[in-house]
């Protein structure tokens, strides 16, 4: 497994994998990696000759007051969990040389990120957008790989392939979730034993969402203060949002009769965590 430091190393060694007309699959994270991202790791393998991973904790998508500098980190066991893998070639920039002094260029979409975590996060996938550019332009991937955890991120990435022209395929993975149905996430570090109680309420709101809608609700507001009063009952969570909104365009839907997105965002004390799952009334 090759490591590449620099984005002009990382860059060398994917043209010389193109000389060699080998395919490159690539998935991006912010590292600290658990089986979620083992999971994209596994589905990418088989697509291409050759697996990129990337660990870049991004500023350009942490605001102010987030976690920037706590977030975790524990490189040795990423390196691990990689070469097990099948991982080719793992990048691990530096800040600076992905933003060297002077850098100026924004992306920014116009409605995806206006819903959902974009709501509370308002400068959050401007940074994703212009980092996943710039790694696409760096690793020259034929196919990327994403995870549905980050659902808002999926469609943003999508329609950024979309606007401008990359010919880059973009596959999706399933949500990778603890035994009692907790998303797995590297912030799931971060909860203390009580806090990781009440994490579980986000995945048991959802499972909550599904038997009313079984058994017939359409009205996302009967749903949703249902949702909220138990995610309310477990202690220290605070509710950022619960949204049923169209798979594609993220806007708010005013009745559920067709698939819908279901997305959730908690903090359980100082961390954030989302959740979503894809909701067909019709099964
Ligand atoms: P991150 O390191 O959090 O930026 O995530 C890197 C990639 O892993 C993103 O595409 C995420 O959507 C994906 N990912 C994170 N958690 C999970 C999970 N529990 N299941 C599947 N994919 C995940």
């Amino acid at each position: 497994m090759d490591i590449l430091k620099t984005k002009s190393e990382m860059h060398e060694w994917s043209k010389t994998r193109k000389k060699e007309s080998k395919t490159i699959c690539f998935v991006p994270t912010m590292g600290y990696l658990h089986q979620g991202h083992v999971s994209l790791l596994e589905k990418g393998r088989p697509l291409c000759d050759t697996l990129v991973l990337s660990i870049f904790v991004n500023p350009a998508q942490f605001g102010p007051n987030e976690d920037l500098d706590s977030y975790p980190s524990n490189i040795e066991n990423d390196l691990a969990l990689a070469r097990k893998a099948g991982v080719t070639a793992v990048f691990l920039p530096r800040k600076d040389d992905i933003y060297p002094e002077n850098f100026q260029t924004e992306i920014k979409l116009q409605s995806l990120p206006d819903h959902l975590c974009g709501k509370s996060r308002p400068i959050h996938f401007d940074g994703v957008a212009i980092v996943v550019t710039k790694l696409f332009n760096i690793i020259l991937p034929d196919i990327a790989v994403f995870g549905q955890k980050d659902y808002q991120q999926l469609q943003i990435i999508r329609q950024l392939m979309l606007d401008l022209d990359l010919d880059i395929e973009i596959v999706a993975g399933e949500i990778i979730r603890e035994k009692d149905g907790l998303a797995m996430s590297s912030r799931n570090a971060y909860l203390s034993e009580s806090q990781r109680v009440s994490a579980r309420s986000l995945f048991k709101s959802l499972n909550l969402a599904r038997e009313l809608i079984a058994r017939g609700e359409t009205r996302p507001g009967a749903i949703i203060r249902q949702m909220a009063s138990f995610i309310q009952g477990f202690p220290e969570t605070a509710l950022d949002y619960i949204s049923f909104c169209d798979p594609q365009t993220l806007e708010d839907v005013d009745s559920i009769k067709h698939p819908v997105l279901l997305a959730i965002a908690v903090k359980i004390g100082k961390t954030r965590l989302i959740d979503n799952a894809l909701i067909d009334p019709s099964q």
